[in-house]
């Protein structure tokens, strides 16, 4: 292999912010310098690396965020990086700030950001983190366990009312065009619905229904767990109220799920997916990125990645109905 031409590396965070980018950054900073890089941070995502928000990161820089949620290097969303000029000034900035490779802690766009970058020469890696988990190439993103975690002690909460009432309660969590919290969640709070985008949903027969027999098999509440991108709480906890007569509540957990102490598995995933990124530009590889398969942590094509494609499959939502 090639002698590593890389020392210098710049990190920033992408896309909506995730309980555990901190762990990941922390992690990079610490690994990187210890394998002999000169770490760099920058700020507010592509946006920043396009205006320069670029400062050194010593170990001690990146002490007591662990487990602080949210991220210290802060996200926007760019426009201007959207476009080829704008991918070609962000290199003009890392060449002026001598920066040679970049890691990008982010969601599939800005993986496309990442890949863009690649193909104009800079090296890149990507580490997987959203909550929605629906980075299609990796069977885990970073916060996808926190979100969780906190969506199901709401929901917990909810319960205990639900049941003292003898209601329904409909609770949206997030997901525009991924299930996999409302899969999760659902599976986890003992919800006796669960709607996903993935999977087309008959009012009828897959909640009403389900309602009903849950209450003449003599059920105190119901939780229907809905995913954003599956319908509304305000609009199902109406039409369950009057198709069923039972009392019934919305309630939309909304950017509360995106907050909080990353969970001890997204501080895990985030400390061993720095960790391999770092590993792979020490052995001079970029353009990859680093993602779960079967139950491994390795690295894998970038382009390759984004072009996968991952859901939900109806058979396993059915299947959950053993549970009821
Ligand atoms: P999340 O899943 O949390 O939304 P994400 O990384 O998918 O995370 P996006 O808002 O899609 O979030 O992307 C973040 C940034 O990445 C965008 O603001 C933009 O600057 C850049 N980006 C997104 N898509 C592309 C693309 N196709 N080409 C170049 N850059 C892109």
């Amino acid at each position: 292999m090639a002698e590593n031409k890389i020392k210098r590396i710049g990190i920033l965070t992408s896309g909506g912010d995730a309980p555990g980018m901190n762990a990941a950054v922390r992690s990079l900073v610490r690994s990187g310098i210890h394998a002999g890089f000169e770490m760099y941070g920058i700020y507010r995502g592509y946006k920043g690396l396009l205006d320069g928000e670029i400062s050194p990161l010593g170990t001690r820089d990146v002490a007591e965020i662990l487990h602080i949620g949210g991220t210290l290097l802060m996200t926007a969303r760019s426009k201007e990086f959207m476009e080829k000029a704008g991918q070609k000034k962000a290199k003009e900035m890392m060449n002026a700030y001598g920066l040679d490779a970049l890691v990008v802690v982010g969601g599939d766009g800005s993986f496309r950001g990442a890949l863009a970058l690649s193909e104009l020469g800079v090296p890149v890696i990507g580490i997987p983190a959203t909550i929605d988990n629906d980075v299609a190439s990796s069977e885990y993103s970073i916060g996808f366990d926190t979100a969780m975690n906190t969506a199901l002690e709401a929901i917990d909460k909810i319960r205990d009312t639900s049941s003292s009432h003898e209601r329904c309660s409909v609770i949206e969590v997030m997901g525009r065009n991924a299930g996999h919290i409302a899969f999760g969640v659902g599976v986890s709070c003992g919800a006796e619905v669960i709607l996903i985008p993935e999977v087309k949903y008959d009012l009828d027969k897959d909640v009403y229904k389900v309602i009903l027999e849950g209450r003449n098999i003599g059920k105190r509440h119901y939780i229907v767990v809905v995913a954003e991108g599956a319908g509304s709480a305000i609009d199902l906890s109406k039409k369950i109220e009057d198709f069923t007569g039972i009392e019934t509540r919305p309630t939309v957990l909304g950017y509360l799920q995106r907050g909080g102490s990353p969970t001890v598995r997204d501080r895990i995933m985030a400390s061993l997916m720095g960790m391999k990124a770092i590993e792979c530009l020490s052995k001079g590889k970029s353009g990859r990125l680093i993602v779960v398969k079967n139950g491994i942590l390795k690295d894998i094509d970038i382009a390759k990645g984004i072009a996968e494609k991952k859901t939900i499959d109806a058979k396993e939502l059915e299947k959950t109905k053993a549970l009821f």
